[in-house]
């Protein structure tokens, strides 16, 4: 059985691109720049053209889907950050913690109580 982990959007630079494009701009690519919308935004491609880069027409400037996205200051290959976020997410459906109970802090108004019934976040480790 093949890992997820094969799929090409994980090790295919381009196909990373279309991955997320696909999600953040479900209508066509968009200018972060000036809202221009795909009408107005061409694919840059080169043999040494970044993967993904988009040039807007109406303002001139190239961007790609990584700006204004959590993504935009890594140097990391996306393709490297959507193995990273689908280990994480994985991980985290498989631990799920109990909810952590809600009980009031009240150390200052209840000062003869001198130990909470509920661990502390440090004792509970
Ligand atoms: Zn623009």
């Amino acid at each position: 059985m093949a890992s997820v982990l094969s799929a090409p959007h994980f090790h295919n630079e381009d196909a990373a691109y279309e991955f997320v494009e696909a999600r953040l701009w479900p209508n066509g690519p968009t200018c972060p720049h000036c809202g221009a919308t795909k009408e107005h935004v061409g694919r840059l491609k080169g043999k040494t053209t970044r993967a993904g880069l988009r040039k807007c027409y109406a303002c001139r400037k190239p961007f790609t889907v990584k700006i204004g996205t959590v993504f935009e200051a890594s140097h990391a290959p996306l393709r490297i950050w959507l193995q990273a976020i689908h280990l994480i997410l994985l991980q985290q459906e498989g631990h799920q913690h109990p909810p952590t109970p809600a009980y009031p802090r009240r150390r200052d108004e209840d000062r003869m109580v001198s130990r909470s019934p509920y661990p502390r976040d440090d004792e509970d480790r």
